[in-house]
């Protein structure tokens, strides 16, 4: 039922650079001091944990919640995620996100002039990095616009990098000494080098141009090397952590050695058990399937808040590249007899990746449910439910049933409380499978109405699984769900 893609450019080109040479040797300002000798210990003992050199991740999310673009105009699917804190970047951010979906939007159009059947996806997802003492964060949005017309997704990237003392964004010259451009990139070389050997033979075409995208990291400063930009295509994107201790006074956003000394702990529990608390469902009363897509957001917390409180399950239909930084949330969704299944890893439309990315995207995502509550589902649900043979034809092969739904709120497009509590009593019936998205406030002020009012009519809140179970279906791979009828 969806769509293929289309076209464009989203290009963003971050603060002008300054070039030159100059050969110092990059030395550690304070090589000798106590202080650094710890950065050191400390860092080398977790060097396992942070590989220098890495591809896109998407899973990392240190400074802000996400927050979300997204929607699905016909010609264009759009899924932009961007962090918001409350705080003095975030319209920044914020125009960003919207400008660049704007940007995708007017070229579709201009693009649907001519060719009316044109379709386009812009997907972008971020990693936000704090450093250890709290005094800096780093905000890299990546990902790809794409379209009909196109051979190859065009690749956006950009970064915000936040100075909190004195409550400004920082430029790429405000981070690193571009008067010394050629030390910078002996580091890069030199860990690009000891990473992928394979990449010696493009080193002597660094240029300053590699460091064109700049991340405060909680290591060190993360460099993108763009796709095809810099080292040839094959390569991918590229993230190259130059460490702070290595950068010495290289390093110009803070000379001060204990700004960068502690990192930041992120402790990682061992994954609860899932036990269905098997709460008592009669078959002979109605029941219906409350799912939520798109999160764990910081909303979701107040709808098992509600579902707590009133006695409900809900399902949840997580993205992957989210579920561990709100591991916590997962687990107690879980603990609560909620069921947790894969929305992807990152929101792409399925039917247009490649088997194997799709792979990815549903295996990725269950290894991250499964790390969080100790199972993985049989089930998940394609973002914008949009699925085609192919993907089914795969779903069976990899043992997977499709979610979708019977009802939809389009709580996404109304974003409004009473919208989306109207659509939801107007259409709820024995069985059906209702469509929210736990990641608006408007969503979750609905269900404090939604949740008492189905239970006083007589519904069980119950998960997609119990329904099946107490409806008598059995999943099959590769079909598709719609409700429990
Ligand atoms: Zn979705």
């Amino acid at each position: 039922m969806k769509k293929q893609l289309t076209l464009l450019i989203a290009y963003i080109l971050a603060g002008a650079l300054l070039v030159s040479c100059g050969s110092q040797t990059a030395s550690a300002s304070a090589q000798n001091s106590p202080l650094i000798s710890y950065l050191t210990a400390a860092l080398d003992s977790s060097k396992a944990a942070n590989a220098p050199v890495s591809s896109i991740d998407y899973s990392v999310i240190q400074y802000g919640h996400p927050d979300l673009i997204s929607g699905n105009s016909g010609a264009l699917l759009a899924y932009i995620r961007y962090p918001q804190a409350d705080g003095f970047a975030d319209s920044a951010i914020f125009n960003w996100a919207q400008q660049t979906c704007q940007n995708a939007r007017t070229t579709i159009d201009a693009i649907r002039e001519s060719n009316a059947a044109a379709e386009g996806e812009i997907n972008i997802q971020f990693d936000s990095y704090l450093t250890a003492n709290g005094s800096f964060a780093g905000v890299i949005e990546q990902g790809e616009f794409t379209h009909t017309g196109l051979s190859h997704p065009e690749d956006i990237i950009q970064t915000f990098n936040l100075d909190f003392q004195h409550q400004r964004l920082l430029d790429n010259t405000d981070i690193l000494d571009y008067l010394r451009t050629s030390d910078i990139l002996a580091l890069l070389v030199k860990k690009l080098r000891a990473a992928q050997p394979e990449s010696a033979e493009y080193m002597m075409e660094a240029n300053v141009k590699w460091l064109h995208h700049l991340a405060v990291g909680t290591d060190g400063i993360i460099v993108i090397l763009e796709r095809g930009v810099c080292l040839p295509a094959s390569f991918g994107s590229l993230r190259v952590t130059l460490p702070y201790e290595e950068l010495g006074d290289l390093l110009l956003m803070d000379r001060e050695p204990s700004l960068i000394l502690e990192r930041l702990l992120v402790s990682s529990p061992e994954p609860a058990t899932q036990v269905s608390s098997a709460a008592a469902i009669d078959p002979s009363k109605p029941m219906l399937a409350l799912t939520f897509d798109d999160g764990p957001s910081k909303y979701t917390p107040q709808i098992l808040d509600l579902l707590e409180q009133h006695g409900g399950r809900a399902t949840f239909c997580v993205i992957g590249n989210l579920v561990d930084a709100s591991k916590e949330t997962v687990r107690r969704a879980a603990d609560m007899g909620c069921e947790i299944v894969g929305h992807s890893w990152d929101h792409r439309n399925l039917t247009m990746l490649s088997a194997e990315e799709i792979q990815l995207e549903l295996t990725d995502t269950n290894k991250a449910i499964e790390s969080a509550v100790g199972t993985a589902p049989k089930l998940y649900r394609p973002p914008y439910g949009a699925f085609n043979d192919e993907l089914k034809d795969l779903s069976h092969e990899m043992g997977f049933g499709i979610l979708s739904w019977s009802v939809d709120t389009q709580d996404w497009k109304t974003e409004n409380a009473d919208a989306v509590y109207t659509a939801v009593m107007k259409n709820a019936s024995d069985r059906a499978i209702i469509l929210n998205h736990d990641i608006y406030q408007t969503t979750a002020d609905a269900m404090a109405k939604v949740i008492p009012e189905l239970i006083a009519q007589g519904y069980q809140l119950v998960t997609v699984s119990e329904l099946f179970q107490y409806c008598g279906i059995s999943l099959e791979a590769g079909a598709v769900y719609h409700s429990g009828k």
